[in-house]
Parts: C-alpha cells; sequence; structure tokens
C-alpha cells in the first residue's frame, strides 16, 4: 500500500533509523507505561515502541494511514489506534489504570503550538511528553529571560513544565524532508504548580509581550499601575522579556487582588 505525503496534514515521516533510536532511547519507555502517540504516520516510532513495551494507544487523523498502520505493527505487538484529530481529544479516555500517560509525538509542524497548549490544558494527565518540533519553536519553549527568543510560549511553558531541549535533528532524517531543522524535546509537568489564576495568567502573559519594545508600564495600562508595579518589586520602566516567570506569576496574582478588590 503506497501513501503520498500529505502537507496539509503535516506529513513528513522520519526515515533515519539512527535518530528514531536516539528518540527511543530519549523516551525510555517502559512496561508498565500508558503511552499515547500523537500521529504515528507510517508507524516510525510506533513499531520501535511496540517492539519495547508491546502494547500502545495512538491518534492519527489521516483515515487513509490508519489500514496501512495498523497492518505495519500488527506482527509488534497490541496498538489501539483512533482516528481522530488531537486537538478535540479529552485525554481522560485514554487512561485505562491509575497511571498517567506518556504522550509521544513527531507533531505536525503547523499546528504545533496548539496542541502544546491543549495538553498544558490537560497536564494533570500526563506523566511526561516527548516531541518533534521545528527546532525554532522549541528554542521559544526552553529560552531564558533576557533572549531573544524569550516569549509568552516560554512563559507559559515553563509556568507549568520543566522543558528540556534533548537534541537538534537535521531536515535530511524525514521524508519528504521539511524546510526547517527540527528538535526534540521533553516537556514534564512540573510537580508543584503556580498558585495563580490560569486565565489571568494568560492575560497578562499575553499582554506583557503584546508589544515586545514597550515598557511594562505601558503594555499593562488599564490592568496594573506603575506603583503596583513597584509595590511588588518590578520596575516599571522594564520590558517583559527581561521578568522571570515568578515575577509573572506575581504580576498575576497582583491583578487577580485588584479585579476582586474592584467586584467587592
Ligand atoms: N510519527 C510519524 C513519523 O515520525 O514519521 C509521522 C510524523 S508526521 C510529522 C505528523 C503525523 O501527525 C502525520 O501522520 C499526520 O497525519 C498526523 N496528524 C496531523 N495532524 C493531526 C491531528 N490534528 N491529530 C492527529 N494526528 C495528526
Amino acid at each position: 500500500m503506497k501513501h503520498r505525503a500529505r502537507k496539509h496534514f503535516g506529513q513528513n515521516f522520519l526515515s533515519d533509523h539512527q535518530v528514531i533510536q536516539r528518540i527511543i532511547q530519549a523516551i525510555n519507555p517502559q512496561p508498565q507505561d500508558q503511552i499515547l502517540e500523537i500521529g504515528p504516520g507510517q508507524a516510525a516510532l510506533t513499531i520501535p515502541l511496540l517492539q519495547t513495551i508491546g502494547a500502545l494507544q495512538a491518534i492519527e487523523i489521516d483515515r487513509d494511514l490508519i489500514p496501512l498502520i495498523k497492518k505495519q505493527c500488527a506482527p509488534f505487538g497490541r496498538l489501539q489506534l483512533y482516528q481522530a484529530d488531537v486537538l478535540t481529544v479529552d485525554f481522560v479516555q485514554f487512561i485505562t489504570n491509575e497511571r498517567k500517560l506518556r504522550l509521544v509525538g513527531n507533531l505536525p509542524y503547523n499546528i504545533s503550538t496548539p496542541i502544546l497548549f491543549h495538553v498544558l490544558q490537560q497536564r494533570d494527565l500526563i506523566q511526561d511528553m516527548h516531541c518533534m518540533l521545528q527546532k525554532e519553536v522549541v528554542e521559544r519553549m526552553a529560552a531564558e529571560p533576557n533572549s531573544k527568543a524569550y516569549g509568552r510560549l516560554s512563559v507559559m511553558l515553563q509556568a507549568v513544565c520543566q522543558v528540556d531541549h534533548l537534541f537538534d535533528i537535521a531536515p535530511g532524517a524525514f521524508k519528504p524532508a521539511p524546510q526547517v531543522d527540527s528538535s526534540f524535546v521533553r516537556l514534564t509537568p512540573l510537580t508543584e504548580q503556580p498558585d495563580i489564576d490560569e486565565a489571568h495568567f494568560s492575560k497578562i502573559v499575553a499582554t506583557c509581550f503584546a508589544q515586545r519594545r514597550k515598557t511594562l508600564r505601558n503594555n499593562l495600562k488599564g490592568l496594573i499601575e506603575a506603583t503596583q508595579l513597584e509595590a511588588i518589586g518590578i520596575d516599571p520602566g522594564a520590558r517583559a522579556e527581561t521578568l522571570s516567570i515568578n515575577q509573572f506569576c506575581a504580576l498575576t496574582n497582583c491583578y487577580t487582588k485588584r479585579i476582586e478588590k474592584s467586584t467587592d
């Protein structure tokens, strides 16, 4: 059965066996793990995962790939394959015992950020996530304050997850080769989650970075006064890219208090 890669599903299939081995080693799958693969494609990762642990679940959006994946994987273990769009799934349905899910995926680059946010919303169900993404996206995910890549994505992820940029992969490892370099990354939800209102956090972070060149005083106009910034030890003349994750949490709590006061 021949399958033509579909661009709109972000289909760049892994074909380099050394890279595949390196990915499996980084995941370090264990027999008791509940692995859920996002987008198995032509089973480049699915088969070695099955060979290692014998069973796993996977979600694939492309109907045409479903029979191909089932046929290829049958000799290697028990694969429960669901045809679905990962952005619409509730991960709770994949939990079959008390263990949290380990997510794995060479993700479609065109929807990688929405997938990350979808996973973040359900992180209480997730032990960890290993995924392949565009290198530039991984650099933004793992960036530190005072760097060009540090922005909304870095803060939103690092507030709730440990982000480990594991290694980079050149376009030649895929068929067809993508136009960009890729990186493999691990996300692990923090055991201690920050004590913040998440909707407020998301609003404050987005507003702070809305115009990167502007100061916090300007970006936060109408939400937090300059005097309130000073009261929590933040310079109103600073820019968002200089703030630590803890400072974004402090800003959020300051905003939440202000909202609560105004609705008293
Ligand atoms: N895992 C394979 C590999 O490494 O060769 C395929 C990776 S390919 C970059 C991305 C895969 O995700 C494709 O199989 C694609 O059809 C699938 N996909 C794209 N959008 C999806 C979605 N919204 N939900 C589930 N799978 C999706």
